[in-house]
């Protein structure tokens, strides 16, 4: 038993690593070294058609243009799927799990029509609409019927049902929020994202069900991530209490944002370290350059070891 803290870095290899990714990194390694723990790198990869090893090469000789180390062996998640098919088959034997099938456009087309009618229909954190959940209480039979039909389905969490399984008082610890970095217990949310999807038809987990078996498998203390990810702790919050996984602490950081004022995003091609880097930026200038962009708030400075 050991109090050290564990700290991870989750980049997925879909695309170059940007200025924000780099904050990030940063403030993991940052806080790693400030508690005398460690920081972990773990490639987040479930997407198989939009991940590549080339990003991933990438991002590792990037983070050591910049000086930014990482702990121990990098994880992949597309290494893991047994242990995402079992959580999943666990909460499927709770009876908290079922097959889906609608589209984007059918789900669009549904909502669409009931606020036609007038009905005011849920949004979740980012905006989405709720799933309509028209299969939640399909027979056997119509399950089955779905998943053999050849046709891509996701494997939805029964959100209210889960909420209820987990108990009350669901909340995390947040340490990113208040002024220097003080302590707050947050209250917990997660009927506000509907269904969630914890696996599709070709993928056996989704980013809410992997994160939050891989936090568990990798000892994960402290969760230092984008102000992004937020709203989504209350998903990983629920499936961490359903699992029995431990809790971490939650630190979400500021976002670095565009000229355009949004946050940064694979869009932003010219803040991408591969491009800095190509254009002949140095190191020093990639750190300052995160330093001089524009935040969503600020929370406190950036800087590495080399
Ligand atoms: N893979 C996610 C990303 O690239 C981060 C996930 C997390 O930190 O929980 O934004």
């Amino acid at each position: 038993m050991t109090n050290r803290q564990v700290f991870r870095f989750a980049p997925s290899p879909n695309g170059e690593l940007h200025l924000g990714h780099v904050l990030s990194a940063c403030l993991n390694r940052e806080m790693a070294d400030r508690s005398g723990g460690v920081m972990l790198l773990r490639m987040e990869d479930i997407d198989q058609a939009r991940c590549t090893p080339a990003f991933e090469r990438q991002i590792t000789e990037d983070l050591r243009w910049l000086g930014i180390a990482w702990d121990g062996t990098v994880r992949r998640q597309s290494e893991h799927f047994d242990s995402y098919r079992s959580a999943l088959g666990r909460l499927d034997a709770m009876g908290l799990v079922y097959p889906a099938s609608m589209s984007r456009r059918q789900i669009r087309e549904h909502v669409d029509a009931a606020e036609a009618r007038g009905e005011a229909w849920p949004r979740d954190p980012d905006g989405q609409p709720h799933y309509p959940g028209i299969e939640r209480d399909f027979s056997k039979a119509e399950r089955e019927a779905l998943t053999h039909s050849g046709h891509p389905y996701t494997l939805r969490l029964d959100t209210g049902k889960a909420v209820a399984a987990a108990g009350g008082d669901l909340t995390w610890r947040e340490t990113g929020s208040g002024p220097d970095g003080a302590r707050v217990v947050l209250k917990a949310d997660p009927a506000g994202w509907g269904d969630v999807i914890l696996a599709r038809s070709d993928t056996p987990t989704s980013y809410h069900l992997s994160v939050v078996v891989d936090d568990a498998g990798q000892e994960i203390t402290d969760v230092v991530r984008g102000q992004d990810l937020f709203h989504a702790t209350a998903v990983h919050r629920l499936l961490q209490r359903l699992l029995e996984l431990p809790e971490p602490r939650y630190h979400h950081h500021e976002l670095l944002l565009g000229p355009d004022g949004k946050k940064l995003s694979k869009t932003h091609r010219d803040r991408s370290i591969r491009a800095m880097r190509d254009a002949g930026l140095s190191r020093r200038d990639v750190l300052d350059a995160i330093e001089d962009a524009p935040r969503s708030g600020r929370v406190g400075t950036v800087s590495v070891h080399s």
